[in-house]
């Protein structure tokens, strides 16, 4: 296969920069995937830097990628050249163990794949989105469908699962209280997912810059962490939070607004640990949870239910020349409320 343009973290401290990558050859089960979106998480930014521990460089990230089958297998049934398809967190998982046997491969016992950052089959490191092309076994390739464009699909494929998956564990719907801190590209995600499956849903954000987007997006009410009387007024309201915050926050501030029985599912990543004092769960029998990506099914199901409900993610698409300066607006919390690298300005030089 030619070689595929990249743009690629030189290492924890340097900005990204372009690069060129070989990508293994297809083999019967894969497909070639001609990217052309790929949406910037704030997983990237956390890996690249080193934040969760040290990796090998050059590291390419990109995990939120939708394009065009350009080339399939011999055996692959499930996609055709020129389908609309995309890619999520994982590309393979061991399909044997009882995790993968039920269909949550995302919680794979001996580690799924991922699509940047593991060792791919060649035994090379995987590469993620931000590149041009892509081979990935056709199991864990999504159906991007019709209603969906794919730069607005794209970031469907990290923060749209990562947070459809803990809503529909835990049944937000119709009569649920659900509230959601962190209004970036997870929480936007979280807020419209949770209105559209009926649950009345809070936006817990460290101000009220965005709470005009946030009720857009289907939240009912805005409330800033910043004051006091948030806590206050909220204690003991919600039967599910969804915390997508990259930060550490005070926990316990927030498990004191569940209500008996309700659960605070931590969706956000940051390096450092989040202490609780585990009275504010004993005395109403609260739960802390935390929930990985979803599963290739959940995906599946959250991308069809997004183009049945008219739900996209609001995007701001950049060249790949704005990448580094993206990244630091994803850390200033400026970024309304994904930005998506169109993938055709990799070739143009730089
Ligand atoms: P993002 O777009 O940067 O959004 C994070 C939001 O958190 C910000 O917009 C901001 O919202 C709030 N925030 C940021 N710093 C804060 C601070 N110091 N104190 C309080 N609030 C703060 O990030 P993202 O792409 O949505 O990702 C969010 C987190 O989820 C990351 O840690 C990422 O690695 C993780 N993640 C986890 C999974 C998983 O499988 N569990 C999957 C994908 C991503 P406001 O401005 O509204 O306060
Ligand atoms: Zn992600
Ligand atoms: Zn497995």
């Amino acid at each position: 296969m030619p070689n595929v343009n990249a743009y690629a973290a030189p290492s924890a401290t340097e900005p990204l920069g372009p690069l060129q990558i070989e990508r293994r050859e297809p083999g019967p089960k894969d497909v070639q995937i001609d990217i052309a979106y790929c949406g910037i998480c704030h997983s990237d930014i956390h890996f690249c830097r080193g934040e969760w521990g040290a990796i090998p460089y050059p590291a390419i990230p990109g995990h939120e990628i939708t394009g065009t089958v350009a080339a399939v297998g011999s055996e692959v049934t499930k996609h055709r050249v020129g389908d609309r398809v995309g890619v999520g967190c994982m590309v393979d998982s061991c399909r044997e163990c009882a995790n993968c046997a039920r269909g949550e491969e995302q919680y794979c016992l001996p580690g799924n794949t991922q699509t940047y950052g593991s060792t791919g089959p060649d035994g090379r490191p995987t590469y993620g989105g931000y590149s041009s092309q892509i081979v990935v076994d056709e199991d864990f390739v999504l159906r991007i469908p019709d209603g969906l464009s794919l730069e607005e699909a794209a970031p469907l494929l990290c923060a749209g699962v990562t947070t459809w998956s803990p809503l529909r564990h835990w049944n937000a719907g119709p009569g649920q209280q659900v509230a959601v801190v962190g209004l970036g590209g997870l929480g936007h995600m979280a807020v419209k997912l949770a209105a559209a499956l009926g649950a009345e849903v809070t936006v817990l954000s460290q101000s009220l810059r965005k709470r005009d987007d946030g009720l857009r997006l289907g939240a009912k009410h805005y409330y800033a962490t910043s004051d006091k009387a948030t806590f206050k007024e909220l204690a003991g309201r919600f039967d599910l939070i969804v915390n997508t915050v990259s930060a550490p926050i005070d926990i316990n501030a927030f498990l004191r607004l569940l209500k008996t029985d309700g659960t605070l599912v931590n969706v956000g990543a940051p390096p450092e640990p989040l202490p609780v004092q585990v009275f504010w769960l004993n005395f109403q029998r609260r739960s802390f949870a935390g929930s990985g990506i979803g599963s290739i099914r959940e995906t599946q199901e959250m991308l069809d239910f997004c183009a049945e409900h008219g739900i996209a993610a609001d995007i701001e698409v950049i060249g790949a020349q704005q990448i580094n300066e993206a990244w630091e607006r994803v850390l200033a919390s400026d970024v309304r409320y994904r930005f998506v690298i169109d993938i055709a300005t990799l070739d143009e030089k730089t």
